[in-house]
């Protein structure tokens, strides 16, 4: 066993009920999920953190939840709509640090929602200088 519960999946060393394999991703059932069909996509190679991912990776793992979100709309699992959730660094409340993201299913009153406190219509000019912040980045 490693010291990583999603390696350990990856290698079938810990059980996992998979929907979807290739060389470059797998997607699994979470085993703590918050509605019905909750997925985590994964990258095969270890990355802690999503930002670690190399754009190759990353494109093909949005290209496989892309398809997957679609499975699961189509599906017999009845969804009216999804979300998409992913957490870097424990601030954010990643636990596994395996980089992964999550496809949540929703359903109506099924109790998921995110607490946050939205600060009402910013000004112009202080949501433009946090995007010059962004933008003097290389992109
Ligand atoms: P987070 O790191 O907070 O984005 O979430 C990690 C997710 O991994 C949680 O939703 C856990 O329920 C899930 N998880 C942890 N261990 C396993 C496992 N062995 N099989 C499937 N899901 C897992
Ligand atoms: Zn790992």
């Amino acid at each position: 066993m490693s010291t990583c519960i999603f390696c350990d999946i990856i290698e079938k060393k810990s059980p996992a009920s998979i929907v979807y394999e290739d060389e470059i991703v797998l997607a699994f059932l979470d085993i703590n999920p918050v509605t019905k069909g909750h997925l985590l996509v994964i990258p095969k190679k270890h990355f802690r953190i999503f930002t670690d991912l190399d754009e190759t990776t990353a494109s093909h793992l949005f290209e496989i939840t892309l398809k997957l979100s679609k499975a699961i709309r189509e599906s017999d699992l009845n969804c009216e709509g999804l979300n998409l959730f992913l957490a870097e660094e424990q601030i954010a409340m990643q636990k596994v640090f395996h980089a992964h993201i999550h496809l949540i299913p929703r359903y109506h009153n099924d109790g998921f929602g995110i607490k946050a406190n939205f600060t009402m219509y910013p000004l112009r000019k202080e949501l433009n200088t946090i995007a010059s912040q962004i933008k003097k980045q290389k992109i």
